[in-house]
């Protein structure tokens, strides 16, 4: 539960949270997120990349380019008009810096999950979205049982105990081992359709 009423009001705070980097860890204390409180869409990545982290907005990087690839084949044509009527945002707020061995991002840990937990929260009690689009792992094991995997999840349909249709897709990133699986790219396809179908249905 959220004890804010708005979220220009919780975003204010988000914006001063520091608990990672006095947990111990060496992260961009920088939390992005972007939308409005009326958005009837939920976009919830994992954490912000370096692009990210640079241009201060959620998905503009390599990932980002490759997502609203995806959302364009579900019926949003215009990534900017997305960006004003969706709200992004993701499990970890902040960019979590790169691997020590340079191969790229580090994951957030489950501390840090933990951590950020109560601004996702707050952020869904106040937008309230009619869908939620989970994107990648983390974020997605957020909405099923922790034993179900991507591949029993992806192109399913779902809607939970307060009514939203969660629509989760796999991580955009070309390096995804998980979509170099011929299944896998048929189950993204129902996942697309099942967006697209969204969209129609709800007038997004
Ligand atoms: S990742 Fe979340 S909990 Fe950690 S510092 Fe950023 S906003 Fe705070």
């Amino acid at each position: 539960m959220t004890d804010y009423s708005d979220l220009p009001s919780m975003l204010a705070d988000l914006s001063t949270c520091r608990a990672c980097a006095e947990a111990g860890y060496d992260i961009y204390s920088t939390p992005i997120v972007a939308g409005q409180q009326a958005a009837r869409l939920m976009v919830v990545g994992q954490a912000p990349s370096g692009a990210d982290a640079q241009s201060n907005i959620p998905f503009t990087g390599e990932a980002g380019s490759r997502l609203f690839d995806w959302l364009k084949r579900a019926g949003w044509d215009d990534e900017e008009s997305f960006r004003q009527t969706a709200y992004i945002t993701s499990v970890t707020k902040c960019f979590p810096g790169e691997k020590e061995n340079g191969s790229g991002d580090r994951q957030a840990s489950a501390k840090e999950r933990k951590l950020c937990r109560k601004w996702l929260d707050a952020e869904i009690a106040l937008v309230r979205p009619e869908v939620i689009v989970p994107v990648g792992s983390l974020a997605v094991k957020l909405f099923y049982p922790p034993q179900l995997q991507l591949a029993d999840v992806i192109g399913e349909s779902m809607i939970d105990a307060q009514g939203r249709h969660i629509v989760p897709l796999p991580h955009p990133s070309g390096a995804s081992r998980w979509l170099n699986n011929p299944h896998n790219v048929g189950r993204l396809e129902q996942a697309l359709y099942r967006l697209r179908t969204l969209k129609a249905d709800l007038g997004l």
